[in-house]
């Protein structure tokens, strides 16, 4: 049996965001220098949100415009590798585990290093 595998939600954005790009003849400029320097970029706007307030004080709506800025870069940047968003954080997720055992890191803010 020849069954086609369904793409999953996080391959159907990244194809939403690609039709986006190439609508516009954007590839040209999605390097991964370039997408990897804008994903800091709307990092820097996501941070911008907070600053001079209280965490509770910051727009959740510009959070949200500035969030989804932030995935659109990093799953561009995902797709440029040829990597599989779900597997880069599970694979990263165990390597933590890891680094931060439950037994040591457990309400600690210490860093793998310090604990
Ligand atoms: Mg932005």
């Amino acid at each position: 049996m020849n069954r086609k595998k369904e793409p999953t939600e996080i391959e159907g954005i990244i194809a939403d965001i690609k039709k986006f790009r190439d609508e516009r003849d954007w590839a040209k400029f999605h390097d991964a220098k370039n997408v990897a320097i804008c994903l800091n970029v709307e990092a820097g706007e996501l941070l911008e949100t907070f600053l001079w307030k209280a965490a509770e004080e910051a727009d959740a709506v510009k959070i949200r415009e500035e969030l989804a800025d932030v995935f659109y870069s990093a799953f561009l940047l995902a797709d440029h590798y040829g990597f599989d968003v779900g597997t880069i954080v599970r694979d990263k997720l165990e390597k933590n585990a890891l680094k931060y055992p439950v037994a040591k890191a457990k309400g600690s803010r210490k860093k793998y290093d310090e604990l």
